[in-house]
């Protein structure tokens, strides 16, 4: 926490605010405006809810179909499914290993060819901070007229030639869940320039309540407005993003000097084997994706690929036990959606790419209260096991 969230939370005690409303409501829907440069935003209760509300807000029903990045969190793809609609996954590129734009057209023009009508919405996701490519995709989908909703959940303080994420889409999300960069403990935001647009979701967020002195109701309404408790917190963390952001981007430059890392080159990068991928550079065997021009990441999590045909065989998931064993957490990535048990019958067009960085790829430790000593046990520990695999390697090559 940043100091000033338990103030506005007495704050709303001290006034008996104790509701889905309040002036910590109105003051971090403002706070958020001003932050992103968006007109309009409605907190609800997660980023969960605001993507439901968005695909809501977009029209969709019933069979319709949704296009979706496949490799993500499940919750982009979920609210899909609450309505009914059918999720048609697309691959990522290689280059910031959001939604892949050639892909995306395929998809679209091959759905129109086969009759399933013009898919209803594209959910864009900016992975682990790293904006999409966000200017291809926007003409792709203006070109075939279909609204783009913004999955930053994981993207607050990133942004494109200046441009924050969270005013990308039609309809942008973001997430204040207890991992993300900022946190109400749970909470979300549905932010738009069209005004008409939040003010239907904060209707459809208090249980669609028509305008009449009895409890009347022609729509379907949702509990989904966030707590003026909740909001508090919020208003608090907005203060801190910016350190949030500076404390996130110098982990990963600290992870990337002490690791010697090897920054990706998306040409390199398709699977060839069982052993690791292809790729024009020697020495290392740890790569980290670099920040196209004008891309601005607030780095979420520090994600790493480990090439174990540059490690003397050491896979992402012996680094993994490694620091397990130090009583360290890391993740595997995302497992992209089309690779899910719950999602695998639904259509999906690839190249490979969400596979490969699933396969070698390693979430590090990259909270915003990580101290110096922290991330040193990190990189020792990683250190330690990839020196061990190059003496047994260098044995080996004396013998041979
Ligand atoms: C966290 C997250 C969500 C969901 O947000 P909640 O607030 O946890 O419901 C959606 N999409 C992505 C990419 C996320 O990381």
């Amino acid at each position: 926490m940043g100091g000033d969230e338990i103030d506005y939370i007495h704050e709303a005690f001290d006034t008996n605010w104790i509701a889905p409303l309040g002036a910590n409501v109105d003051g971090f829907e403002k706070d958020l405006e001003s932050y992103t440069g968006r007109a309009h935003a409605a907190v609800v209760t997660s980023g969960t809810a605001a993507l439901h509300l968005a695909l809501l807000l977009c029209g969709v029903e019933r069979d319709d179909e949704v296009i979706c990045q496949s490799l993500t969190f499940a919750a982009s793809a979920n609210p899909i499914r609450y309505l009914g609609a059918n999720p048609v996954f697309i691959d990522s590129e290689a280059e910031t290993w959001n939604m892949d734009p050639e892909l995306l057209e395929q998809a679209i023009i091959d759905r129109i060819e086969k009759n399933k009508g013009k898919p209803k919405a594209i959910i864009l996701v900016h992975l682990y901070g790293m904006p999409a490519k966000v200017g291809s995709i926007a003409r792709i989908a203006s070109k075939y007229g279909i609204p783009v909703i913004e999955d930053a959940a994981e993207a607050l303080g990133s942004s494109v030639r200046g441009r924050m994420c969270g005013t990308i889409g039609k309809l942008s999300v973001l997430s204040f869940n207890g991992n993300k960069i900022i946190t109400t403990s749970g909470g979300g935001a549905l932010l738009s320039d069209e005004e008409d647009l939040i003010n239907k979701a904060r209707f459809l967020s208090t249980q669609a309540r028509d305008n009449a002195p009895h409890y009347q109701h022609s729509e379907l309404g949702y509990n989904y407005r966030m707590s003026n408790i909740i909001a508090g917190i919020g208003r608090g963390q907005i203060k801190v993003i910016n350190d949030r952001v500076r404390k996130r981007r110098s982990n990963h430059e600290y992870y990337f000097r002490e690791l010697d890392g090897t920054w990706l080159d998306p040409e390199d990068r398709y699977p060839v084997d069982d052993i690791g991928f292809k790729t024009k550079n020697s020495p290392g065997g740890i790569y980290f994706l670099k920040e196209p021009e004008h891309y601005y990441s607030n780095r979420w999590l520090t994600t790493i690929l480990v090439n174990p045909n540059q490690t003397g065989g050491i896979t992402r998931e012996n680094l993994r036990l490694a620091l397990e064993d130090q009583n360290i957490e890391s993740r595997p990535l995302w497992k992209p959606m089309h690779l899910q048990p719950l999602y695998r019958d639904f259509p999906y067009y690839g190249r490979g790419i969400s596979d490969e960085v699933f396969k070698y790829g390693l979430c590090l430790p990259s909270g915003s209260n990580l101290r110096d000593q922290d991330l040193l046990r990190v990189v020792t520990t990683i250190k330690k096991v990839l020196r061990l695999s190059s003496r047994r390697l260098s044995k080996s090559g004396m013998r041979s």
